[in-house]
């Protein structure tokens, strides 16, 4: 009974490709070990880049352990059904991995449909590949044979003889199709059998090929010509269609047919009953047996010794064997054919139908209804997009794990799930796909849900977690997030509502940090960045350095000591005071804050700043104790300042942490040669750029540095790398760029965090701050295009129409500010000390 001659076509061919280095090579693998274990497919799936002359050389391959066997099953004397077999689904119909289903029997391996991705998936859950022989395609569209071309490379390298390809007529086409990227195969023989061929059988069961074809297709074959291009409900284009005479037409690209596929499994016979053939006296054990056993199970009596003996009293009952459909409903379209085409009416009741169609479909009247048809013993099965599992379980853990390492570089994957539709209410045993549940026909008919794979997250975390050394090794590679730096002020002269005044923190470890000057609302900003954790964040700060007595580098100070005592006892932390490096001017306004309004001096230990200046002597021991202890908090090597050209006792400072980067921040100055000297190879520059180019005057006269002369300290002193700040508020959201800036600069802003890793990424945040900001951007182009005008015509006289700005100092030569800044004359008074 099994054996049938398929007049198929065969066609091989071999696969090649180009590679990214324009060579033909073959998907071919070199090596053929099969198949004892999954290695070789993997291989298979690994190597398929393997030079094409390799092939030559190629061993023969032995033939395949099943395919023997299928041979000798076709020369036994006793066949029977398969005794195991169960439908699984691979592809549960989600958006990422169409609706493929695997059907098992211990002689043959089937699988319907085999989109993109099909082939991962088998792999991945140990679907046996090597022992597919059948592939049946339910419609000639990308969803259905997208991972096709692929699988069938696979199989003729693990040496799979002959493949037979099911369903709609374009089948033929594609093969052809794919030859344009391939040689011949012919390894493997490929045969097409078409919807017209309608029935075929194997070792386990007939298969029924049922071409249903859609409305539109019935109403041309009724005459009512369609439109060449005609859209249907899901929105294809129709086919073009040739006529040819007789009124019969023939498609050349036609989505107006699916098949169906109503598959039968071939009965088993029962089971001989050795016990009870025992009782009956029968010649169990003996030579003699085998005869009667064969008629017995047959369904024939015999007469052993005298006595009848029936089937019944020593087989189980022989199964008919289950049927079960594979239909795919791709659109409305295809509905009513369905619906009513004989051969899907339920005279032969199918153990299980299995759905591919969407929610669309089974939410029409007509479809329900058909389902409803099918006697209560019938189970149904849906793949479609409405599906809830994971597949590439796999591919899920693994990044999980990796996201354990780096959450960004490693982001978890999502699942796709279009939850928003709601499903079809069914009145019919339905089940919803998912990967890998399967529904078994034989030896009992019923649901499995033991290999459907679970996607435990925490499950996952856990397992790498047992990892020896890895927590440890993850702990360390995320130290490496220090230093990081913190701008909570970038703007200079008084506060505004994007930049407030000076203040930048530098956190040197998880617990140590530094901060560098402290503008008025330095606390308040610290808040707005760190939230809750702001007093954890404040109780790191062990050392301050202010560099110079101007109300926008130092007025935020007393909050920030005042908030820290507060954070350290909130915390349940011993209070000590902070180490304040700055100019001695600012003893002197503690002293007079101390005497006259609040007690404030517990909470530093003041470290003079020019003590710290190179080849200065420390001749108080108290300093000297002081300098030793803030270095050893903050593993620092050195804490280095440098008076700079600003005001009187205006200094820069550079830290030297032991593990070797330096850090100098420039405080407000011109350009200044010992401060390239202090931070000669130094690792990250913080540099004031308050003025932009063009502005020269005015700043020597304000005595700060525009953008590029910042730029050219940096490089003059080789840092690696230079952000800029303290950037004039007129500057409120970008200051303007010059043609000096490179990538080796970066812009700060408030609010922003920067770790040394991140040098290489910040100059290319430039192009799209500029598209951001390119209104602005041009306003101040425009403003400086008038200035200059003005130079050349030699006009200093300010404009009627225009406000004067407040700048950072008092002239503010044709400078502006915003119009809407109310602060205007009180911060033109403050600017003077800044
Ligand atoms: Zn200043
Ligand atoms: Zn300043």
């Amino acid at each position: 009974m099994t054996k049938v001659s398929l007049p198929c076509k065969s066609i091989a061919w071999l696969f090649v490709r180009h590679t990214s280095t324009g060579r033909l090579q073959s998907f071919a693998c070199s090596e053929h070990r099969f198949p004892r274990t999954i290695f070789p497919f993997l291989r298979t799936m690994s190597t398929n880049t393997t030079d094409n002359q390799n092939r030559g050389s190629k061993k023969p391959k032995e033939t395949l352990r099943h395919v023997k066997s299928r041979e000798q099953r076709k020369r036994g004397v006793d066949v029977h059904g398969p005794a195991t077999v169960y439908a699984q689904v691979v592809g549960a119909g989600s958006r990422d991995n169409g609706a493929s289903l695997y059907v098992f029997s211990e002689f043959n391996r089937y699988l319907f449909n085999c989109g993109e991705g099909t082939q991962r998936l088998m792999q991945e859950h140990k679907l046996k590949a090597a022992r597919l022989d059948n592939i049946f395609l339910t419609r000639m569209s990308w969803e259905n044979v997208g991972g096709l071309s692929g699988m069938i490379l696979t199989l003729k390298d693990t040496g799979v003889p002959e493949v037979v390809l099911s369903g709609p007529p374009q089948l033929e086409k594609y093969v052809n199709a794919i030859r344009v990227f391939s040689g011949p195969l012919e390894e493997i023989k490929l045969a097409v059998r078409p919807y017209t061929e309608k029935q075929y059988t194997d070792d386990t069961m007939t298969v029924s090929q049922i071409p249903i074809f859609g409305e539109s297709m019935q109403r041309y074959q009724g005459h009512q010509c369609p439109s060449s291009r005609m859209l249907s409900s899901k929105g294809h284009h129709f086919s073009h269609f040739i006529f040819i005479s007789g009124g019969k037409a023939r498609a050349t690209r036609d989505p107006s047919l699916v098949v169906a596929f109503v598959c039968k499994l071939h009965p088993k016979k029962g089971n001989f009953l050795v016990a009870q053939a025992k009782n009956l006296g029968l010649p169990v054990g003996t030579a003699a047996i085998g005869p009667l056993i064969a008629a017995l199970k047959d369904g024939k009596s015999v007469t052993y010794e005298g006595r009848e003996i029936h089937p019944e009293e020593v087989c189980t009952p022989t199964d008919p064997g289950p049927a079960f459909i594979v239909v795919e409903c791709p659109s409305e379209e295809f509905v009513q054919p369905i619906c009513i085409h004989q051969q899907l009416r339920t005279e032969d009741p199918a153990a299980l139908v299995v759905h591919m169609s969407p929610e669309s479909v089974l939410k029409t009247d007509e479809y329900k209804q058909w389902m409803e048809r099918f006697p209560s013993t019938t189970e149904h099965l849906i793949l479609n997009e409405q599906v809830c599992t994971v597949h590439n379980v796999r591919s899920h853990k693994i990044q999980t794990q990796l996201n354990l390492i780096h959450p960004e570089i490693f982001p978890e994957l999502h699942s796709v799930h279009l939850l928003k539709e709601t499903q079809a209410a069914l009145h019919v045993p339905s089940v919803r796909a998912e990967c890998l549940l399967k529904f078994q026909l034989r030896p009992k008919i019923e649901w499995q849900r033991d290999a459907i794979p679970s996607c435990d997250t925490e499950e996952f975390v856990k397992e790498a977690a047992e990892a020896p050394n890895f927590l440890q090794e993850v702990e360390e590679w995320r130290a490496e997030k220090y230093p990081e730096v913190v701008f909570l002020g970038t703007g200079s002269a008084l506060p505004m509502k994007i930049r407030n005044v000076s203040g930048n923190l530098v956190n040197i470890s998880a617990t140590q940090s530094v901060l560098l000057d402290c503008g008025e609302g330095t606390f308040g900003q610290l808040c707005r960045h760190y939230g809750d954790s702001v007093d954890e964040t404040l109780a790191k700060i062990s050392t301050v350095f202010i560099s110079h007595m101007h109300a926008d580098h130092h007025t935020g100070l007393l909050s920030l000591l005042f908030q820290r005592e507060r954070a350290l006892a909130t915390l349940g932390k011993a209070f000590s005071p902070i180490y304040l490096i700055g100019p001695v001017q600012m003893m002197t306004w503690l002293n007079q804050y101390h005497d006259h309004c609040e007690e404030i001096l517990s909470h530093v230990n003041i470290v003079p700043s020019k003590v710290l200046c190179e080849g200065a002597e420390v001749s108080k021991f108290k300093t000297k104790a002081f300098i030793q202890a803030l270095l050893k908090k903050s593993d620092l090597a050195k804490f280095q300042t440098c008076p700079v050209r600003h005001c009187k006792n205006a200094f820069a400072c550079s830290i030297t942490h032991q593990s070797g980067w330096q850090l100098v921040f420039s405080g407000d100055t011109m350009p200044c040669d010992a401060l390239v000297h202090m931070g000669k190879n130094a690792t990250l520059l913080i540099h004031e750029a308050t003025l932009e180019d063009g502005l020269e005057d005015e700043a020597v006269e304000k005595r700060h540095s525009t953008t590029s002369q910042a730029i050219g300290i940096g490089m003059k002193m080789n840092a690696e790398f230079i952000m800029l700040n303290h950037f004039s508020q007129r500057y409120a959201k970008i200051p303007l760029f010059s043609e000096d800036f490179n990538d080796r600069v970066g812009i700060s802003f408030d609010h922003m965090r920067i770790r040394f890793g991140d040098f290489r990424i910040l100059p290319r945040l430039i192009p799209p701050l500029k598209a951001l900001f390119a209104e602005e951007i041009g306003e101040m182009e425009e403003r400086r295009g008038r200035r200059e005008l003005k130079q050349m015509k030699g006009v200093i006289a300010e404009s009627n129409e225009e406000q004067r700005i407040p700048n950072e100092g008092e002239t503010g030569k044709g400078a502006k500010r915003e119009p809407e800044e109310p602060t205007q004359d009180v911060g033109r008074k403050r600017l003077k000390t800044n």
